[in-house]
C-alpha cells in the first residue's frame, strides 16, 4: 500500500533556485504516474523529494498517512531506477542485483531466492557471474530493474531509465515495464521527457513545465484523440 500525496510543496535548492512550485498531487496506490516535461521542468527533483533524496522546502510530503518530509531514504520503502544505472563495476551481476539485499543483513538463502526469481523474471539468469562492462545497454538495464525489484519496494521510482538505449530496445523495453508493472501490483513513479513513452505507459500523465504542473489526466484527457 503506498498512496503518496504532495500538499503545497515548494523545492528551492541551496543557491535559491525555486525548482517546483506549489505542487499538489495525489498518487494512488498502484497507479502508474508519469511525470512529463522538457528537460530543467522539476521531474527529476520532484522524483527526489518522493525517494528522499531531495528535502522539500515547504509543503508536506505525505505516505499513506504518514508525513515523511524529514524520513531518510533507506526508510521510506521506495527502490529507485536511474538513467545511468549505477552498478557497481567490480561487482557481477548476482551481487549487483544481491547488494542492497546484503546491506540489510538478509541471509544468503534469502538473497539467492530473490535474486534468482529476479533474475528469471528478467531473462538474464544466465548473466549472474558477468560484470556490467561484458553487458549490453538493454542488459544493463535489466540489472538495475533486477535490483529495485529484490527489494520489493511499495514504490518504484524510474528516472528516465530507457534513455541510453536505442530506439528498437527502448520501446521493446516499455513493454516490459509495464507488464513488471502488473506483475509486481506497486506504485510506479515514472519520469520522461518521450511522449510516446508517457502515452504507452501511464495511468495519469503529469504535465510539467517550469517547476509547474501544467495538466493532470490520463493519456485520453491529455491527447485527446478524435
Ligand atoms: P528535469 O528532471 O525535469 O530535467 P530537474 O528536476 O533535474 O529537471 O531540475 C529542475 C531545475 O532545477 C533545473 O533548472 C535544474 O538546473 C535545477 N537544479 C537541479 N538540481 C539543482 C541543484 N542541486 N541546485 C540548484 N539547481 C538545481
Ligand atoms: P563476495 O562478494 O563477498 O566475495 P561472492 O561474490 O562470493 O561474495 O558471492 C556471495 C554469495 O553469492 C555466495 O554465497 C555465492 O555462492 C553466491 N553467488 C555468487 N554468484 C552466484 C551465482 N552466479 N549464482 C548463484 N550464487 C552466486
Amino acid at each position: 500500500m503506498a498512496r503518496i500525496r504532495f500538499t503545497n510543496v515548494n523545492k528551492k535548492y541551496a543557491n535559491g533556485f525555486h525548482a517546483v512550485r506549489n505542487l499538489n498531487l495525489d498518487i494512488e496506490d498502484r497507479e502508474f504516474i508519469v511525470l512529463l516535461g522538457p528537460s530543467g521542468c522539476g521531474k527529476s527533483t520532484t522524483l527526489n523529494m518522493i525517494a528522499g533524496l531531495e528535502e522539500v522546502s515547504d509543503g508536506d510530503l505525505i505516505f499513506d498517512e504518514q508525513v515523511v518530509n524529514y524520513v531518510p531514504p533507506h526508510k521510506r520503502d521506495v527502490a529507485m531506477v536511474f538513467q545511468s544505472y549505477a552498478l557497481y563495476p567490480h561487482k557481477t551481476v548476482y551481487d549487483n542485483i544481491g547488494f542492497g539485499l546484503k546491506m540489510r543483513n538478509a541471509s544468503k538463502e534469502e538473497i539467492d531466492e530473490r535474486v534468482q526469481d529476479a533474475a528469471k523474471k528478467l531473462e538474464i539468469s544466465h548473466l549472474l557471474d558477468r560484470r556490467p562492462s561484458q553487458l549490453s545497454g538493454g542488459q544493463r538495464q535489466r540489472v538495475a530493474l533486477g535490483r529495485a525489484m529484490v527489494r520489493d519496494p511499495s514504490v518504484f521510482l524510474m528516472d528516465e531509465p530507457l534513455s541510453n538505449l536505442d530506439a528498437a530496445l527502448r520501446i521493446s523495453m516499455r513493454a516490459e515495464i509495464k507488464e513488471l508493472h502488473r506483475a509486481m501490483e506497486t506504485t510506479f513513479v515514472y519520469v520522461t521527457h518521450d511522449q510516446a513513452e508517457a502515452l504507452t505507459l501511464a495511468d495519469r500523465i503529469v504535465v510539467m513545465n517550469d517547476g509547474v504542473v501544467q495538466q493532470i489526466g490520463t493519456p485520453d484527457d491529455i491527447y485527446e484523440r478524435p
